[in-house]
């Protein structure tokens, strides 16, 4: 255990630091278990009383003030006293109910806010990660970080702790309330506590191992489950449901296996471990029984005795049990233990929040993910305030990889970029991507209703304003057609936006964000060329107003812009205007060859 608790000394401090606060409250839960487990023992010294005293007129061993008390009230009579020790029993169960009750209700309460304060620093710890490492973590995985492995912990401190400090407090009542009765006894009733105990130690070592590869199984079998709904639509689209099925299930046997695997060591376990207290409770009381035949013991005295160790080895059976869970809550600690510790985003020292009004300029940028990778090579180029810039490139061209490190999820790895002339690594990421607004090719809809979904940017925005951006965003008719009209709800809870009704909400979004910056990351492509143009008329009229980025590969999305930059392998093949391109006769003027592409519906004039 010793060895264990070394190994986890991270985990054990972040469960320490939980605790903060609940000490007095814990302090509360350990009297409660000190008076429960002396409370345990009451009724059998009150039998013994009664059989040895009452009945067998054998001399008291209460105190003088109790003995004459129990006379009183028993008015001297056997049965009166009797009747004493059945009142007695009584109160002493009720006033152990008692505080059995509030054992367990302030060992809730105290689990119950630890849970709570964890759950709330995961969820904040997750929000200020790096976009890699959130995405290196999984989704499925996270998920089950952040809720079975915080419910392990919380039924630990909630059942086990409270199990664990109940079973020590038995045996150290057991052992001074016993002791002075018959050394003896005491010592053979006690026998097997060594022996449990240690054989409750090798279960946990061995269980330990288990429930991590059990725990890591389920998280596989969360993370397929959680692919395939994710990505439902790919894997309908390419019939891939039998792979995924094979998938799941070999994932689903392997969490089966190794949970029965856990269930056998566990079933060993009980069994073995019934007998050991089987074979104790014979012991016990075929020694007492001797001993009382020889008059070395009173017949109260063997009645309480093997009373006392059944009361007694079952609590520390359990320890067996408790040391697994603690098996289970350690990886669980652990677990949660490795995304707190994971270092948190953070800006350099003396990082600024200046006005950000659109001029940028790369300069020299080369990026790779990894050591040794490089998406982006040697990129150069500026844009003036309210200018578009259409970057037009295959799939894998590093189109995306650029717009990541304009909003500073990524850091060039060398070379720099400028905003306004300040280098983007002196800027609060915060603040920069407060003023880069983006509509991503599959834009996020929450299960709110389309106001909100609008207004997630501007959460205080007035109805009109809304409304506002919606119109612009070709996205204010349809909305009306809908039942509840901006009051409706969309998303898994609500009704089903199409690609391009999802397009604009998005595209609202970022209108009512009025960011100096926009990127439309390939998000044109999914709308119908009508409301491209309504959109395109609409951006247009606030031209001067942002610095728009137009990601793409259609030739005819990106002719309009200022400036026409063409990514091929992470390096800028050509650039220039349309005019400019077309004139070259190169890459750019193929393509808009090649994919039929005409000034239509909407004229560069019009702009
Ligand atoms: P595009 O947007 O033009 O399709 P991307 O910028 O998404 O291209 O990708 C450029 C290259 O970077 C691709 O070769 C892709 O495999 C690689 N890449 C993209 N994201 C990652 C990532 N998170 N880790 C490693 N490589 C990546």
């Amino acid at each position: 255990i010793k060895e264990c608790f070394v190994k986890m000394k991270r985990p054990r401090s972040l469960f320490f630091s939980l605790l903060k606060g609940q000490k007095l409250t814990l302090c509360i839960v350990l009297f409660c278990m000190a008076l429960t487990a002396l409370f345990t023992f009451l009724p059998q010294q009150i039998i013994r009383y009664a059989v040895d005293v009452v009945l067998a007129g054998n001399p008291s061993f209460l105190p003088p003030f109790l003995e004459s008390a129990v006379r009183f009230l028993g008015h001297n009579s056997v049965l009166g006293r009797l009747v004493v020790c059945a009142l007695a029993t009584v109160a002493v169960a009720l006033v152990n109910s008692l505080f059995t009750y509030f054992r367990s209700k302030l060992s809730a309460d105290v689990a119950e806010n630890i849970a709570f304060r964890l759950r709330c620093r995961l969820y904040d710890h997750m929000q200020r990660l790096p976009y890699d490492t959130l995405l290196s973590f999984g989704t499925g995985d996270l998920l089950q970080r952040c809720t079975s492995d915080v419910e392990t912990i919380r039924k630990f401190i909630s059942v086990q702790i409270a199990e664990m400090g109940r079973a020590i407090c038995l045996l150290a009542c057991a052992f001074f309330i016993m002791w002075p009765m018959s050394h003896t006894m005491t010592l053979i009733s006690l026998a097997s506590v060594p022996f449990l105990l240690l054989y409750s130690y090798f279960y946990f070592v061995l269980a330990k191992k288990n429930f991590l590869k059990a725990e890591q199984a389920e998280s596989d079998m969360s993370v397929a489950l959680q692919e395939n709904l994710t990505g439902v639509r790919v894997v309908r689209a390419f019939a891939a449901q039998k792979a995924e099925q094979e998938k799941f299930d070999r994932a689903s046997a392997r969490f089966r296996d190794l949970s029965r695997r856990l269930n056998d060591i566990m079933s060993y376990y009980w069994s073995i471990s019934d007998f050991v207290i089987y074979t104790q409770v014979v012991l016990t009381v075929w020694i007492g029984t001797t001993m009382a035949l020889a008059g070395t013991l009173t017949v109260g005295t063997v009645i309480t005795f093997s009373s006392y160790v059944t009361v007694l080895l079952w609590p520390v059976r359990q320890m067996g049990r408790i040391l697994a869970d603690l098996g289970k809550t350690s990886v669980a600690l652990k677990r949660i233990n490795d995304i707190l510790k994971t270092p948190i985003e953070t800006d350099t020292p003396g990082s600024a929040a200046p006005d950000i009004s659109g001029a940028i300029e790369f300069d020299h940028v080369s990026f790779g993910y990894q050591e040794g990778q490089t998406v982006l090579h040697d990129i150069s180029f500026a844009v003036k305030p309210g200018q578009t810039v259409a970057i037009l490139g295959s799939t894998g061209s590093g189109k995306t990889t650029l717009m990541l490190l304009l909003q500073r999820l990524y850091d060039p790895t060398s070379g720099r970029i400028l905003f306004d002339g300040r280098p983007s690594t002196g800027i609060q990421r915060a603040w920069l991507r407060k003023h880069v607004g983006i509509v991503l090719q599959e834009p996020f809809l929450y299960s709110r209703s389309v106001f909100d979904n609008i207004a997630i940017t501007r959460p205080s925005s007035r109805e009109a304003d809304v409304q506002s951006v919606a119109k612009m965003a070709s996205l204010h008719d349809s909305i009306l057609s809908f039942e509840q009209g901006y009051q409706t709800l969309v998303g898994e809870r609500g009704v089903t936006l199409s690609g391009g009704q999802k397009q604009r909400v998005a595209i609202a979004r970022m209108l009512l964000q009025d960011t100096p910056i926009m990127i439309f990351d390939d998000s044109l492509s999914a709308l119908d060329t009508e409301t491209d143009a309504a959109i395109r008329a609409a951006l247009a009229k606030r031209r001067h107003k942002a610095t728009t980025f137009i990601i793409s590969h259609r030739v005819n999305s990106v002719w309009q812009a200022d400036q026409i930059l063409i990514l091929e392998q992470g390096r800028i093949a050509e650039r220039g205007t349309h005019e400019e391109l077309l004139a070259k006769n190169g890459l750019y003027a193929k393509l808009w060859r090649l994919q039929g592409a005409s000034k239509e519906p909407l004229e560069r004039g019009q702009d």
